[in-house]
């Protein structure tokens, strides 16, 4: 069946539109634009090294060293950058899902490092009025087949996020505040006792997971961890 669909429909690449391997797949040549993160990388916050660093088997940064990062395990696919952005502002704001399958497939493939197989998968919640105007919650998107890959449930309901103006182009500390207390637990019962991956398609300053990880916490969740297709990398 697989075949018969790939003679009527040969796999492109949703990037640039040129044949590739296999469906959902993007092609070698766009493949090789992005920065993706690989290792020596922090083992909790995946944080990025240089390559040809030896930090032994469990690389640590210093945020982490010093016990600031409260998630216990984070990986992002790439680096935050003009290849990423010109995917993921699209698939964001004008209706590219297209890009959804190439960018799940990125996510997929850090998973393996996870410390265990987590209870639930949760993308990232949207205001409700966000989500009337743009129509999907992208985080959502991506979340779906993370969740089918690992065979596990996946959350949308428990968590409501309250409308704030978008973060622009604030300070760690002040994304930080802003954030606070937007996030409510509806369902405390679906997420007590569990271990909840969180989905998303970026990675800024850490103060989302930081603040969805704590209502979540507090509502009983046994551990929080997250996984996004890019990351804004600063130096540390
Ligand atoms: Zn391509
Ligand atoms: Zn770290």
């Amino acid at each position: 069946m697989g075949k018969i669909i790939d003679f009527l429909f040969p796999p492109i690449c949703p990037i640039c539109g040129a044949p590739c391997d296999a469906h959902g797949m993007m092609c070698a040549a766009c493949w090789a634009t992005f920065n993706w993160i690989g290792n020596p990388r922090c083992h909790i916050c995946g944080y990025p090294f240089a390559a040809d660093l030896d930090l032994g088997p469990h690389p640590m940064c210093p945020v982490c060293a010093a016990g600031k990062n409260e998630i216990h395990w984070m990986r992002s696919a790439c680096v935050y950058d003009d290849v990423s952005r010109n995917i993921m502002l699209p698939f964001k704001h004008a209706g590219r899902i297209k890009y959804r399958h190439i960018m799940a497939r990125a996510m997929i493939g850090l998973l393996g490092d996870m410390p265990a197989t987590p209870d639930l998968v949760m993308p990232v919640p949207l205001a409700w009025g966000r989500l009337f105007h743009r129509g999907y919650n992208q985080a959502t998107l991506l979340a779906r087949p993370i969740a089918r890959h690992l065979n596990i449930a996946i959350d949308v309901n428990s968590v409501r996020r309250k409308y704030r103006s978008d973060m622009g182009h604030k300070s760690a500390r002040e994304r930080a505040e802003h954030i606070h207390g937007v996030f409510c637990v509806v369902h405390p019962d679906a997420v007590r006792g569990k271990t909840i991956l969180l989905v998303d398609d970026v990675f800024t300053s850490g103060a989302t997971f930081s603040e969805l990880r704590r209502v979540l916490m507090r509502a009983g969740a046994r551990d929080v961890w997250g996984v996004t297709f890019c990351r804004v990398v600063h130096a540390i």
